[in-house]
């Protein structure tokens, strides 16, 4: 072979089949073959197991799925490319001309805007109600065919608690399926629940490390078989390098959820001690008013802390631009801590009684608290907190 043929086919280096890696490589390989023409076409029919192109598997992000369908306390996942990819998706696999999907005010921002407007152009309907609105929810569920139930506990930004158990049970009682946008609680949280759907952004707590995207669908493999079949040609495929990065996030998620809980908690109560604060969300706090349902649903209460200062949106502007720690910006579940000001939590897309629901109000503010000193993070909001106050 000469040079230009040779760096095109470089040399095979095989590992004996007694001598693992630890950590598993990394497949950055778009395709793969078999030696036989016979034996791709098996695979390619599902006959045998391998791998034949990136965009429908990979054996590292097959990896990563196992490991999250294992902490959701299900037996299948599907990885995607973002988050926000994955509810895309995952909605428009399980929904058709002519269905009904039941949705709530107190949602992630892009979700209500896949349902309006992306689902909503293919001729598929919705209901919009508060998640705490149970009464409502039953109704809406007797009187109108729904097909998916699409939910989240904790909301964002206020942190609201689904009754998961009441919702999952009167969807099943109607024949609606339950989608469950599982981003703020984590992947070992509410696998007991009654749940079809688990939808998580891997880019939060799972990758922990703000520096990759992901999104993961996760359910038992029944229910993943549709979605299984329409994901590789709508082409959101996470890429191996990626999932990767998250695979060796998740090796210190225990932990971080644990310690960023609990560093959420002491700021939560540092908060509603002070007199600039009207009030906090943080289902950890006993203050919490479905704080009783959180305590049943949830080992750990998560990392985002939101509160309202008396103040209003230019307090809540001289807080945040005070804080030296918290960088100023989305996202959560990373190890730097991040702060919103009211002013980038403004919903522009709800009326004044659904604004009125989501309890979003104009001095609210977001933390989500990182793995800084707690000392550190405490003198940073006494700062934001004399700032607001002036
Ligand atoms: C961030 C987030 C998403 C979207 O995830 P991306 O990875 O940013 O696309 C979806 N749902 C919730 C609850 C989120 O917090």
């Amino acid at each position: 072979m000469k040079k230009p043929t040779r760096v095109n086919h470089p040399p095979a280096v095989p590992v004996p089949a007694d001598n693992r890696p630890v950590v598993a490589p990394i497949y950055q390989t778009v395709k793969f073959e078999f030696e036989s023409v016979e034996e791709t076409v098996r695979t390619l029919r599902g006959e045998r197991a391998g791998y034949y192109y990136m965009r429908t598997s990979n054996p590292t992000t097959r990896q990563l799925e196992l490991t999250l369908a294992s902490l959701q306390d299900r037996d299948d996942c599907l990885a995607t490319a973002s988050g926000v990819n994955v509810i895309a998706q995952t909605l428009l696999g399980l929904t058709k001309q002519g269905d009904h999907v039941l949705c709530f005010v107190e949602t992630y921002g892009p979700t209500r805007q896949i349902i309006r407007r992306l689902l909503g152009r293919f001729g598929v309907t919705h209901a919009m109600l508060s998640v705490e609105d149970l009464a409502g929810i039953e109704q809406a569920l007797a009187t109108t065919p729904t097909r998916l139930v699409i939910f989240e506990s904790p909301t964002n930004p206020v942190t609201k608690i689904a009754d998961i158990a009441t919702i999952t049970r009167l969807a099943r009682r109607h024949g609606a399926h339950t989608v469950m946008d599982n981003t703020f609680a984590g992947l070992h949280q509410h696998g007991e629940y009654d749940v079809d759907y688990f939808l998580h952004s891997l880019t939060k707590y799972a990758s922990g490390s703000g520096d990759v995207m992901g999104g993961a669908v996760i359910a038992r493999a029944e229910l993943l078989r549709p979605l299984r079949a329409e994901f590789p040609v709508l082409g959101g495929v996470l890429d191996p390098h990626a999932a990767f990065l998250i695979q060796r996030g998740l090796r210190t998620y225990f932990v971080r959820y644990r310690e960023q809980s609990a560093r959420a908690l002491a700021i939560a109560q540092r908060l509603a001690a002070h007199p600039a604060v009207a009030r906090v969300h943080y289902p950890g706090l006993p203050g919490h008013p479905q704080h009783a349902l959180a305590r049943a649903q949830m080992r750990e209460f998560g990392t985002i802390v939101t509160f309202d200062l008396r103040g209003g949106a230019e307090a809540g502007r001289r807080f945040t631009e005070a804080l030296t720690l918290f960088a100023k910006t989305a996202s959560l579940g990373s190890t730097e801590s991040l702060v919103m000001a009211p002013q980038m939590l403004k919903s522009r897309d709800l009326s004044a009684e659904q604004l009125a629901i989501s309890a979003v109000t104009d001095g609210t503010v977001r933390l989500s608290l990182g793995l800084e000193d707690e000392d550190d993070l405490r003198a940073d909001i006494d700062r934001g907190l004399a700032a607001a106050e002036t």
